[in-house]
Order: C-alpha cells, then structure tokens, then sequence
C-alpha cells in the first residue's frame, strides 16, 4: 500500500540543528520566500490578464503575507531560539499565526487562516524542492491510503498505476469517488482514521461492490477474494465482447451509450469499450492541473487532444463547473460559508464572463470540426440559460460564426427539473447530472460519508423527478450522466422515464449496454 500524507505533515524538512547549521537554515527560508513571491508574481499577473483584477489581488495579498517583515522575523527567531530548520520554524510559527486568525470571528479572518496555511504549505514544498507531486510516484498496483482526494490530486494520480484506493474523506457520491469510477479504480471511502490505523507496507484487499477492506488477510480471506474478483473479470468479459454494437432494448429501441471522461486515457478507453460518443466531457482538470487559467488556444489545443479518437462522433462538452468541492487553484481565496449552495457552476461564470468567454472562444472553434453539445452545469433558473444563450451569441457575432453548437443545461437541481418547459426555451437537450440532483433534494452534500444514508440516488423520488420533466417537456432530447446511469440495477427505470440517452465512466460502457439490452423500454 501506498500512504499520500499532506506535505505539512511529511518528515524530511522538519528536523533539530545545533549552532553551526543556524545561519544555513535562515537563508534557505530567505531563498524560499523569494522562489514563493515569484511563483504567486507570476500566477497574479497571469489572473489579472485572463480572469480579474480583483482575483489578481488575492495574490498580491499573498505575497505581502510572506514577505512580512514581522512574521520573517519571528521565523529567524524561531530558527535560532529553538534550534530548528527552516521547516519546523515555518510550520510553528505560521501554525500559531493559522490560529490567531482562526479564533477570531469574522469571516474573512478565517479566510486568512486558510491563506496562511496555504503559504506555510508553498513554503515547505519550496524548502523540500519539491517540484512534481507525490501521486505521481506512486507504484504500480499498489493500493492507495489517503485522507482525501481533492481534484487537484486526481490531476496526478496516474492512470492505473494504483490498483484501488482507500479513503477517510468522501461519501459516495463524491467527486474522488467518481473519479476512481471513471479510471476503474475500485475505491472504497468514508473510513475513518484509516491512515492511522493501516501501517504503510500491509497487504490489503479492497473489495469496493461491497465497501470491504481486509488488512493482512489470511488464506481463506485470500481464496475468496480472488475467486470473487474472477467471477467478476468473466462477467465484464462477456459484456464486452458485444460492445461495440448498438444497444437496442427487447422491444427495438435504439439507446445511446456515451462516455464521461476528464482525459484523453478515458477518451482512449471510451473508444476500445464501444462508446457512442462522449456524453460528458468535464473539463475541470484543465483548469485543475495548473497554477494559471488558459488561454483560449491552450484550451482549445487541451480539449482538441481528448477528443481526437472521437471525431465525428457527437461531444457534450460541459462548461467549466467549479466552485463547492472544486476550488480552483489559482482562486484559493474565494471561499463561501456554504459553498455547495454558493456560486458554483453556470453561477460562478456569470460572474467572471472573461472566463466563460475564453470557453466559448475555444468551443466555437471546435465546433467546426466536431458535432459539438455545449452543456451548461448548475442550472437553476431559465434566466441562467437566457443569459449564457446571449453570451454565446455575442461570442459567435465576434467570431463571424453562423451556425450554432448545440446548446443544453444540466438538470442537477429540483428546481431546473420543475422549470424544464422554461429552461427547454432556451435549451436544445437536457442532461440529468443525478449526482448533484440527489445531493439537492435530499439536502445531503455528496462528499459526506456521514450522511450517506440520506444521499440515495436510486430511491423513487429521483425517478420521479426524472419522469416529471418528461412529461412536462416529452419532444426534448433527455440524456443522463450522473452515477445513476451506471447502475445496471436501474437501466430499465431510467428508461421508462423517457431517457434515451445514457453516459457513463468508460469501464461501465460495456455492462450497461448489456444491461439496456435486457430490458423493454415501456
Ligand atoms: C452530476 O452532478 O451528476 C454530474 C454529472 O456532474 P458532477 O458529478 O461533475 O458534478
Ligand atoms: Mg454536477
């Protein structure tokens, strides 16, 4: 097993030093702080170019927190009054200073608390030389222990170098959990303490359909898992040596079986198991893997590259949804007191239109070359459709482009899936993202392990929901992207509300394919 430990708790920078090594010490965090005021220089200048000001600020603000002369000072004396290297000096005193602010009241001083810990972070990585990231070391088939998987982390773990992953942090429905689903990453999460509890080196089996870890398993434990894990190997095998045909379901329905992806391995994948085509295309990890938003050239050059295999075929493309568990990195600062409910997806766009500008750049150019489905995340009133409809014009008025992408909006809360007839005036498809549907009707936060019981994407309400907007809008094209689409127990549900669209993780393809082919749409 692999353990992924947070780099503030790493031990290599954090040691004793006797007289001879003060001096030493005070100038690597001399050297540290002006590596760290150049990288957020730079990162701040790049903001200021592609997204704002205001956001620029933020790390103009950072760098006037490192380079303070009195928490500079107070590291120096730490280093030299107890005798420790510049790590432990940074981790005390910044630690101290975390919780000065964090003891306060207002908000933006807890805000400070996380920069501050953010900047003790930069520091230590900066002190470490540490360039790349730990996931990305990770060896092959090893099973990975981790407090939580942020998407920023996902951006390195390599595909397939690990064989399963066991988390303390993340319901079901979170987003480490889906993306373990999308690389095929048996991922069992919500286990407390398990990085203290598992010793780095054990032998351990995950079985992820059952929620089971076995640490240390005995003969028979071993006998059984495999045997398990075989029965499950002949199963997939079945279903994809059919693949590649169409799904048609017992009473000749032909249904559509398209892929999620973030990447161009997923992209790879989608292709070898029989996609239709790429249902969801979740452009986050763009965005997520780098210290600076792109260009409209870098995006358009990155989404060019996933696409590739599937030229021709048709694309959803989702507009950037960030915001709630997906911070950006570059926007570390802009934290909400309740951020699932705050300004995330389509919201968040809105308010940056340059961001949103440098998509649809990107997407129009696309579009010329592929059947491209613009999606857009977290709709919640027909006016948030309005408006990026008007964007999107203006931005095809610019680029001399007469013939529009298609344009959609997810369904991911009850109130879009109430207002479909009004949201359908300015959408040409819809595509239920379940995931978040059922975090918002059940008032359950997906990445909750505590309140897994509530958060149920298979219990009749949500069906319901499904079977309403159909109702209320029957002559528009409805698709399904959520984790609920990957269930085969579920298919023939999700089929008789009218759905005849599914997209899932490319591992799932080949089984729910199987799984429309079993069943008669009513
Ligand atoms: C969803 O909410 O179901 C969805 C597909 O979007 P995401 O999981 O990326 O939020
Ligand atoms: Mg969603």
């Amino acid at each position: 097993m692999f353990l992924y430990r947070d780099v503030l708790t790493r031990l290599d920078e954090f040691y004793d030093i006797d007289d001879t090594q003060i001096e030493n010490e005070v100038q690597r965090f001399e050297r540290a702080v002006s590596r760290v005021s150049d990288d957020l220089e730079s990162l701040s200048g790049r903001v200021r170019k592609e997204i704002d000001n205001h956001l620029s600020e933020v790390f103009l603000a950072h760098i006037s927190i490192v380079q303070d002369a009195s928490l500079k000072t107070e590291v120096h004396k730490e280093i030299r009054d107890e005798y420790v290297s510049a790590g432990t000096a940074v981790r005390n005193v910044f630690h101290r200073w975390e919780r000065r602010f964090r003891s306060m009241e207002a908000n933006i001083a807890v805000q400070k608390g996380d920069d501050i810990r953010d900047l003790a972070r930069r520091l230590v990585s900066s002190l470490a030389g540490v360039r790349g990231h730990a996931l990305e070391d990770i060896p092959i088939g090893s099973v990975l222990v981790a407090n939580r998987l942020l998407p920023s982390d996902t951006v390195f773990l390599a595909r397939r170098s690990a064989s399963a992953a066991i988390l303390e942090v993340g319901g079901q429905g979170s987003h480490a959990a889906l993306f373990a689903h999308e690389i095929g990453l048996p991922c069992v999460s919500g286990i407390s303490k398990v990085v203290e509890i598992i010793p780095p080196g054990e032998h351990v089996l995950v079985d992820a359909d059952s929620a089971e870890v076995i640490v240390n398993p005995d003969q028979a434990q071993e006998a059984g898992f495999r045997a398990k894990r075989k029965q499950h190997e002949q199963a997939s095998q079945k279903a994809r040596y059919q693949a590649h045909e169409s799904a048609v379901t017992a009473d000749g329905q032909v249904i559509a079986v398209l892929a999620n992806v973030g990447s161009i391995e997923d992209t790879q994948e989608a292709v070898r198991n029989g996609a239709d085509g790429i249902g969801l295309y979740r452009i986050e990890r763009i965005y997520l893997g780098r210290q600076e938003p792109p260009d409209s050239a870098s995006l358009l050059g990155e989404i060019q590259k996933t696409l590739e295999p599937v030229r021709g075929q048709p694309v959803y493309i989702r507009l950037l949804d960030i915001g709630a568990d997906k911070p950006l990195p570059f926007m570390e600062s802009s934290r909400e007191a309740n951020p699932s409910l705050g300004r995330r997806g389509i919201r968040f766009l809105l308010d940056y239109p340059d961001l949103l500008q440098t998509q649809f750049d990107a997407l129009l150019r696309l579009s010329a070359d592929f059947d491209l489905h613009i999606v857009v995340p977290m709709v919640t009133l027909p006016s948030d459709m309005q408006r990026v409809k008007g964007l999107l014009a203006e931005s095809m008025a610019r680029a001399k482009i007469s013939r529009a992408p298609k344009l959609g909006a997810m369904i991911e809360t009850p109130a879009a899936a109430l207002a479909a007839p009004d949201i359908a005036q300015y959408a040409e498809f819809l595509s239920f993202g379940t995931n978040d549907l059922t975090q918002y009707t059940f008032a359950a936060d997906r990445e909750n392990a505590a309140v897994d019981t509530y958060f149920d994407d298979t219990q009749d309400v949500i069906f319901r929901l499904l079977k309403t907007v159909h109702d209320d809008v029957p002559q528009v094209p409805l698709s399904i992207c959520g984790e609920l689409a990957a269930r085969p127990g579920c298919t023939s549900k999700i089929l008789a509300c009218g759905i005849n669209s599914f997209s899932v993780a490319p591992p799932a393809i080949p089984t729910i394919k199987e799984a429309i082919r079993q069943s008669g749409a009513t």
